[in-house]
């Protein structure tokens, strides 16, 4: 993790960055609405972070533009209910995209190898077998047709102190803020050693990790929003053909 600047920003200008997300957002929306009208296959963002990396403002931001039917986001909280007492992957296998859909997972089954760890909610003899799950139900969804991205948005110990702040500060922001942030935040590298892990153990050809830098909104947004677009020109997505029985109709 040491390797990747979160305050990279790929030679990009910040003057031109949102023309440019407006522009590949449209070719986002193209590419969603041939997804759709396919209805064969589906794509799986799913965003991991530490608190105010920015999961939610990436969401909003990616994901205005396009047809809010073809889109399923889904925010993954502490598991409550039946949620808890079913093993790990069953929330999360139903909140998988169906054909034609773009799914968004704002955390996901990752944080059962994260948070999960970290806070000693499981044992290794639980949590460590989970990696070989977790590879092994991501095959089976691209092999059925779900096309998985994983995006772990990178902030700094340094931004994220700023932005609590802001959120401490803000009347508008205050709502954002729980105490427990601030003993995750004491935990930042026992969080640290949880995300390269399962960053290493789970980036696989068939669902690669990218580690997005996140100190930058504007650099953020427009990494993960190109992500989403190389992913979907990779599947192509095409119309249809027209019903050979209306080949020659017209209408009259
Ligand atoms: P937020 O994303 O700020 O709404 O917070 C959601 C909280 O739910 C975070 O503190 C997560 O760590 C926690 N959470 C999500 N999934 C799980 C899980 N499987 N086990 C325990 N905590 C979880
Ligand atoms: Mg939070």
């Amino acid at each position: 993790m040491k390797k990747y600047d979160p305050a990279e920003t790929f030679g990009w200008h910040r003057e031109s960055a949102a023309a440019d997300l407006e522009h590949v957002k449209l070719q986002l929306d193209k590419l969603q609405q041939r997804l759709a009208a396919e209805n064969r296959r589906s794509l799986l963002l799913i965003l991991q972070a530490r608190d105010a990396a920015g999961k939610d403002g990436t969401v909003r931001t990616i994901f205005s533009g396009l047809n809010p039917a073809g889109v399923r986001v889904t925010s993954f909280k502490v598991p409550a209910g039946r949620e808890a007492s079913q093993d790990y992957l069953w929330r999360v296998h139903m909140a998988c995209p169906g054909d034609g859909e773009i799914g968004v997972f704002n955390r996901s089954h990752y944080e059962d190898v994260l948070v999960v760890r970290v806070k000693g909610f499981e044992p290794p003899s639980v949590w460590k077998k989970r990696f070989r799950h977790i590879n092994e139900f991501e095959r089976m969804l691209h092999d059925e047709g779900t096309t998985v991205v994983k995006c772990f948005l990178n902030v700094s110990k340094a931004e994220q102190a700023r932005r609590f702040q802001d959120r401490l500060d803000d009347p508008a922001k205050g709502w954002k803020f729980r105490e427990g942030d601030l003993a995750d935040r004491k935990l930042w590298p026992k969080f640290q050693t949880a995300y390269e892990d399962a960053i290493r153990q789970t980036s696989t050809s068939r669902a690669p990790w990218y580690v997005v830098p996140a100190d930058h909104n504007w650099v953020r947004n427009l990494a993960v929003a190109k992500i989403l677009l190389e992913a979907l020109k990779g599947l192509d997505p095409k119309f249809p053909a027209p019903d050979p029985a209306i080949k020659n109709v017209r209408v009259v």
